[in-house]
């Protein structure tokens, strides 16, 4: 049997988005150019280096039917909810949170002198689980095995498996892989995506060189590009004169009729009117 490289259906140039209190954000996924990548919603990239972009935050605000996942790089994002959950986000962390029936938090990025470096990422969730307890997976950085090759290729397994390795987020219904994946300049990184899943690669940094539809001339894709892959058995990824940094994210599509309003993803327009009345009714969060 043959194996298929999964080509590029769509390159994403991602778009400036005034989000939360006033953070300058990128988004890739969520746009008018990219609505929804079934199971992923949305795809926010936060990073920056000056102040004024990220201080303002994202104040109290709720989430139903869906996950949301924080990946940061650098600097420092606290979040809290109204369930009495509170922490921190540093370099290297992840917190995969499903908030099912219903979260109300904060997430505020922290000034530092480096800056911030992070992305968001909202994964959807299956409508029998759209109501389910609220779950928070908090994954400091020494839990992320990071795997490096012979060849000087560097991956931190934050939920799939690599190389035997399976990364620290488990039982998301999406059955996702997320990797963060440094490939040094003349190498090829290749990655078996089950059949019949959604993939995408967001390269953050340097340029990489993924399989053109046509199947010659392999566009260089710069940083920061959202890949869209076709389907097929493996995301192969070659860099040229320039290293490359990107996020290989991949999961099982829904299939399912969304209704979307702001933070919260249901299946039908009156699944939505129903929370906005519990958000009135002060009866949203009900644990
Ligand atoms: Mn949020």
């Amino acid at each position: 049997m043959s194996t298929v490289a999964r080509r590029i259906i769509q390159i994403i140039e991602p778009e400036p988005v005034l989000e939360g209190a006033g953070v300058r954000l990128k988004r890739s996924i969520g746009t008018p150019t990219l609505d929804y990548l079934d199971p992923f919603l949305l795809f926010d990239d936060f990073t920056s280096s000056h102040r004024a972009d990220y201080e303002a935050g994202f104040p109290l605000h709720p989430h139903r039917g869906i996950d949301t996942v924080t990946y940061v790089l650098e600097g420092e994002v606290r979040h809290k909810d109204t369930l009495g959950n509170a922490g921190s986000i540093t370099a290297g962390e992840i917190q995969w949170m499903t908030a099912g029936r219903g979260i109300m938090h904060e997430e505020m990025p922290q000034v530092r002198p480096e800056g911030i470096v992070g992305f968001q990422l909202w994964v959807n969730l299956p409508a029998k689980l759209k109501m389910t307890r609220p779950r928070y997976q908090d994954i400091r950085s020494g839990e992320i095995r990071e795997i490096t090759r012979e060849n000087g290729a560097r991956i931190r397994v934050i939920t799939g498996t690599v190389d035997g390795i399976t990364g620290p987020v488990t039982g998301i219904a999406a059955d996702p892989t997320y990797l963060d994946v440094f490939i040094p300049p003349h190498l090829s990184f290749t990655h078996p995506i089950e059949r019949g899943h959604t993939a995408f690669a967001y390269v953050f940094a340097g340029e990489a060189r993924f399989q053109d539809a046509e199947g010659a001339n392999d566009p260089l894709v710069s940083h920061p590009h959202l890949v869209v892959f076709g389907d097929g058995d493996s995301v192969e990824v070659t860099t040229g004169t320039s290293s490359a940094r990107l996020l290989l994210v991949s999961g099982l599509p829904l299939g399912e009729p969304i209704a979307r309003y702001g933070p919260f993803v249901m299946n039908t327009k009156q699944e939505i009117e129903q929370t906005l009345l519990e958000l009135r009714q002060g009866t949203f969060v009900t644990t």
